[in-house]
């Protein structure tokens, strides 16, 4: 089979095409014919050794395809169903092994392609929104990179749940798409001063929560930005990571909450795992959640996605096609 392989980290150009065996499933596991692969930003921490990880490696976590074979012991699946998971080892790749409690099944009316879109960011913006600082009517978040691929499903299900939604932007087209997703109002970050946006817009109060993916760059701003005894969560560093803090700061600020929340966290039970995702699909089945899916690049063209991801210029979900 076709997969991407890093034999060793660095640039994009690292990621190469390789023919790799088919792998077999093991106990639980079960074979999966990847018809279309999410690119994440974990995937590019990964390839920069950032994260670290034991080489070579297959990037990929992301994926909706059609069941191949299943392992030992394996109830709940048969060939030829239509799946989708965050937890597959080696996406970018024709053939991918995944737990089957790590699986969920694709419902109706949904593609591969849209599947593939809606799991880790949709399933991202569930939590962030649904746990980690659940909203309410009445509530108002800031969301940065608000076109990108969390920030366009979480304005969208952050304005369902009736909160006001102001999101940061780095160009007028991205604010048109975010405001079309439900932002109220959408910052060009780029050139005005965030923080003193937020405030004008807020009279002065502040938002009740911070969700921000971007990082360095936002992070003091943010915490500028909230209420007294606001939330700012912390779950990306798209502008790089954060430096060390002094805690203390929370207290002058007002009392806030800090939190560096994952994915994994909230998708740790088989229930968690089958709320987010049934919730998340079944929006998109619905056509509840619209899911934006222009950006698709075959398998051997990985290093032009993460390229395109890191440089700003794509909006929604990126995905290859093996
Ligand atoms: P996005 O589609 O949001 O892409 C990143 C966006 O960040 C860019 O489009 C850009 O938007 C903005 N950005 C601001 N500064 C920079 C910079 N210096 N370099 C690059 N981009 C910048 O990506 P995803 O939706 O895939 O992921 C968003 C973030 O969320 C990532 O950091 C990712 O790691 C994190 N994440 C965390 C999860 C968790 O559970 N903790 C799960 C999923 C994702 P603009 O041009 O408008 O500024």
């Amino acid at each position: 089979m076709k997969a991407i392989q890093i034999y060793a980290t660095g640039g994009p150009e690292v990621l190469k095409l390789a023919e790799l065996p088919i792998p077999q499933p093991g106990p639980g596991q079960v074979l999966i014919r990847v018809e279309a692969t999410g690119v994440n930003f974990i995937e590019v921490y990964f390839r920069k050794g950032v994260y670290k990880a034991s080489l070579p490696l297959t990037p990929g976590s992301e994926a909706a395809g059609t069941v191949e074979e299943l392992g030992p012991g394996v109830v709940g699946f048969k060939a030829g169903d239509a799946v989708a998971s965050t937890g597959v080892l080696g996406s970018y790749a024709e053939y991918a092994l995944v737990a089957a409690a790590q699986l969920v099944k694709i419902p109706e009316g949904l593609t591969m392609e849209q599947a593939a879109a809606a799991m880790l960011q949709g399933m991202t913006a569930h939590y962030l929104s649904h746990s980690t600082f659940p909203l309410k009517a009445g509530n108002t978040a800031l969301v940065h990179a608000g076109a990108g691929g969390v920030g366009l499903l979480l304005t969208q299900i952050a304005a369902k749940l009736g909160a006001r939604v102001i999101t940061t932007v780095s160009t007028a087209a991205k604010a048109e798409l975010s405001r079309e997703a439900g932002a109220s109002e959408a910052i060009l970050y780029t050139e005005q001063d965030f923080e003193t946006e937020v405030k004008h817009l807020t009279g002065g109060k502040g938002v009740d929560v911070v969700y921000d993916s971007v990082g360095k760059t936002t992070f003091d701003g943010s915490l500028n930005c909230l209420r007294p005894r606001g939330m700012l969560a912390l779950f990306g560093a798209s502008s790089g990571p954060v430096p060390p803090f002094d805690l203390i700061q929370l207290s002058g600020k007002g009392s806030l909450f800090v939190t560096r929340p994952t994915l994994w966290h909230y998708i740790a039970t088989r229930a968690e795992l089958e709320w987010r995702a049934g919730d998340v699909l079944g929006w998109a089945a619905k056509g509840e959640l619209q899911l934006r899916t222009e950006h698709r690049y075959p398998l051997a063209e990985a290093g032009q996605a993460q390229t395109d991801l890191e440089g700003r210029k794509t909006t929604g979900k990126i995905l290859l096609e093996p």
